[in-house]
């Protein structure tokens, strides 16, 4: 196996590496099924000190100058970049995705402290007109500590995503990471230490996760909780915090619809939708699940999506093809499960959906990317997240067909649909209820733009001038003369 780099294996509680009270336990690397390294474990008892240490670190952090927090803030940002080649391998050996994306991972987590550095000096508040003598003034003030919970499929952004706002907004933070990528996350500890965070401000515990999960969002001290990953563990959380009556955001899982339209340039949505569906392959909250074709356009786009299908490629990830192993031999059956249950009920499968056979992959749960035509609402997959490599292709006829069917999910998170008709533009950006919406691209997600879902997507928002606005409160100031 290529070299693990250098990284902790250890809690980090306090600014210091500690050994937690449980049994190591070995991280894999994905693509190959070897051991890694192994890491850490500590539970309730760990939590319980990585919170109490975040409220004694609290009251000096939300006092430090906005100015010094958005200094240490982009040195975060910047040392993540300096380390970018060494922070990819870590995430490519432990989560399995190609080299070169978990480089564009890297890049967009330290695009998110530099964003929130800055937002650290706008968190404006508000000077309200009042009666003569008084003044109203709204000012924005941490909430405190803050839990956060992240999934494995972009073990670093997920994150920084949450962490940067919090930090940036004078809050200190828990975070619990992924038990299959722990190293993403020490790797980004280590450069917080070396960024000067203060002690304590920043916490990282591994353990088992339910009984992480129940002490952060347990314990009074903790006033937030922000979670990403898949709806079920998000509505526990959330039933838990309801004890202590918490702040709480929730990223959970989407089924994207993505709509070609008649009038839509083809090449353009076929390009993209092999682009962004196999990013990841296809284990990402946002891709593109639902394909809807309109009528007259659905022979041509489909051959045009097959004939960009040949670039797919699959390999280890450390190999940089498009698409790597999936994360685990459970979520390959879950794979196979909706393709079966597909074709069982009439569905064709026009590329893939078989298991590479080249020995390579013998180790780990590759498995081809798929294009599947036919697909109908009886089958699994219209409606249950795919979370791997599989396109699965709708036809439509009429714009008020595809309104319906498009909305017709729990889901709310991201939706896209290619169209050059500004009346359509128009109409459908507003007509799908979803928290995302990509018209003629994919690119949805940027630290300068809120991310997140409604329905049963979650709630609150990430990035964007939204974002620190999950970790403050408005308190309202009305002063006499
Ligand atoms: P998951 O099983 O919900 O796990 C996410 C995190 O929750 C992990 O850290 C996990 O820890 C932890 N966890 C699991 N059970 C818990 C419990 N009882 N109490 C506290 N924490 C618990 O989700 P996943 O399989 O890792 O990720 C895939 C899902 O995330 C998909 O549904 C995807 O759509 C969603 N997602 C959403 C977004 C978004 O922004 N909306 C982004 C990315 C992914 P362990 O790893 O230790 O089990």
């Amino acid at each position: 196996m290529m070299k693990f780099p250098e990284v902790n294996n250890q809690l980090f509680i306090n600014g210091e590496w500690v050994d937690g009270s449980e049994d190591a336990v070995a991280v894999y690397n994905p693509s190959t099924g070897e051991k890694i390294a192994d890491i850490a474990q500590g539970g309730t008892k760990e939590t319980a000190e990585a919170i109490a240490y975040a409220e004694g670190a609290f009251a000096g952090w939300a006092a430090t100058d906005p100015k010094e927090r958005a200094r240490i803030l982009h040195k975060i940002g910047s040392l993540i970049e300096e380390n970018l080649d060494r922070l990819a391998l870590i995430m490519t050996l432990e989560q399995g995705k190609p080299l070169s994306q978990s480089k564009v991972e890297v890049q967009t987590s330290a695009d998110s402290f530099h964003w929130n550095a800055e937002e650290a000096r706008r968190l404006y508040g508000r000077a309200i007109p009042a009666p003569s003598e008084h003044h109203f003034l709204t000012v924005y003030q941490p909430l405190g500590v803050v839990g956060a919970i992240t999934p494995w499929n972009f073990p670093s952004n997920m994150i920084a995503r949450k962490i940067a706002p919090a930090l940036a907004a004078g809050c200190t933070v828990v975070i619990k990471p992924a038990s299959a990528t722990p190293f993403s996350a020490l790797a980004l500890a280590e450069l917080f230490v070396e960024a000067g965070l203060p002690k304590g401000v920043a916490n990282v515990v591994m353990g088992k996760s339910s009984d992480i999960g129940k002490e952060l969002t347990t314990n009074d001290t903790v006033k937030k909780i922000t979670f990403t990953g898949s709806t079920e563990v998000g509505q526990l959380l959330n039933e838990q915090s309801a004890s202590t009556l918490k702040k709480v955001s929730m990223e959970l899982g989407g089924h994207a619809p993505f709509i070609v339209f008649d009038d839509a340039d083809l090449d353009q949505a076929a390009t993209s939708l092999v682009t962004a569906k196999f990013r990841n392959n296809g284990q990402v909250c946002v891709s593109p699940n639902r394909i809807y074709v309109q009528k007259s356009v659905k022979k041509e786009f489909t051959e045009k999506l097959l004939e960009a299908m040949k670039t797919v490629e699959v390999g280890l990830g450390i190999e940089d093809k498009t698409v790597g192993p999936l994360i685990n031999e459970e979520a390959r059956e879950h794979v196979e499960a909706q393709l079966k249950d597909a074709t069982d009920k009439g569905a064709t499968i026009l590329h893939g959906g078989k298991r590479p056979e080249d020995e390579k992959f013998a180790n780990g749960p590759f498995i081809e990317p798929t294009v599947i035509d036919g697909i109908t609402k009886d089958m699994d997959i219209y409606y249950v997240e795919t979370f791997g490599p599989v396109i699965p292709l709708i036809e439509f006829e009429t714009d008020d067909e595809v309104a319906e069917a498009a909305n017709d999910s729990e889901f709310g998170l991201a939706s896209y649909f290619f169209s050059k008709n500004i009346a359509r533009i128009s109409r459908f950006s507003s007509a799908l209820e979803y928290g995302m919406v990509g018209v003629n691209t994919m690119a949805i997600s940027q630290a300068e733009t809120p991310f997140g879902g409604v329905k049963h997507s979650g709630f609150g928002r990430e990035n964007g001038t939204e974002g620190i606005h999950e970790y403050v409160y408005a308190k309202s100031v009305c002063i006499h003369d």
